[in-house]
């Protein structure tokens, strides 16, 4: 390290600080970076910059999104009846890769946990009655994980929801006990939802 001049260790000091990334990953990428174009160098750069800048959260859904809709809220061809709740962002990352669901999200930002003191306040859940107060949603898939904390958000949620008149369904079985959503495959989670049923 101390033999490279001070804007590489600078670069490699601050590519190692990224996960997965040890010293010695930094080193070639930083070297990587070096050898090649300018151009190349500033749209990475770039990206780094504008994500951090653009990204916030869809007003709707809770999304990670550029505009103040996301995609999916903004896309009038989804259907509007539909909501299915989850956990965080990366769990409607693999609903969408499954291809299985036309209908919107609502991001929770994690699940009930009073060990860790996270209650109802914590979590998007006035933002979720609000959108279901406006009456357009007909039914709520529960897709929370099925550990303690998924199953008892999901439980939650429904005994909540009964008193509007909206249908509540939980997402199948097939989904590891104790899962989370995005490391499970995306035929499992095509069943799951294909085969969710009311609660
Ligand atoms: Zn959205």
């Amino acid at each position: 390290m101390l033999h490279y001049p001070e804007s590489i260790r600078a670069l490699i000091g601050n590519l190692s600080k990224l996960p997965g990334v040890g010293e010695k990953t930094a080193e070639r990428l930083a070297i990587h970076i070096l050898r090649k174009p300018m151009r190349d160098a500033q749209a990475l750069a770039q990206s780094i910059v504008e994500m951090k800048q653009k990204i916030k959260l869809c007003t709707m859904c809770y999304a990670l999104s550029d505009a103040d809709r996301c995609q999916i809220c903004a896309d009038a061809s989804r259907d509007q009846s539909l909501l299915c709740v989850v956990e965080q962002p990366a769990d409607m990352v693999s609903i969408e890769k499954s291809g299985a669901f036309r209908g919107l999200y609502h991001i929770l930002g994690g699940v009930l946990s009073p060990m860790e003191g996270v209650g109802p306040q914590e979590l998007r859940i006035a933002a979720l009655f609000e959108r279901l107060g406006q009456g357009q949603v007909k039914e709520v898939i529960l897709a929370t994980g099925t550990s303690v904390e998924g199953e008892s958000t999901a439980a939650y949620l429904a005994q909540q929801i009964a008193p509007y008149d909206v249908k509540v369904t939980r997402i199948a079985s097939g989904v590891p006990v104790g899962g989370d959503l995005k490391y499970v495959d995306q035929m499992t989670l095509r069943y799951a939802l294909e085969g969710r049923h009311d609660i």
